[in-house]
């Protein structure tokens, strides 16, 4: 994965943003081998929704979970996308094994 550290994205309490799969990084923030397995299981997801979908999907189940939770934390971790992510992040073989589209399956489930 490329990883471009920087001074302006993402903006500043944030450590990390993939942008079309490059990693952007703030300044000296250290980003562990789980934080980049957690990105590249977000460029996977990016790959199989051509990129522009996975930004409007993103946004758009951020807004619903954002009214079922009202919490914008909250809403952010049961992101389908985050919730495959953060759930295998720490399986370093787990993009070998993912099935295609396997961040659909997270679509169910509540809180955490
Ligand atoms: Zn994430």
């Amino acid at each position: 994965m490329k990883i471009v550290r920087n001074n302006i994205i993402p903006f500043k309490g944030y450590k990390a943003i993939n942008i079309f799969g490059i990693l952007f990084v703030r300044g000296d923030a250290v980003i562990s081998s789980i934080d980049i397995n957690h990105e590249a299981i977000h460029t996977e997801q990016m790959k199989e929704t051509l990129y522009v979908f996975f930004y409007l999907w993103y946004v758009i189940e951020w807004l619903v979970r954002l009214v079922m939770y009202r919490n914008a934390h909250t809403a952010y971790r049961n992101i389908s996308f985050e919730r495959e992510a953060y759930m295998n992040q720490g399986s370093m073989s787990y993009l070998q094994v993912r099935g295609r589209y396997a961040w659909f399956m997270y679509l169910k489930g509540g809180a955490e």
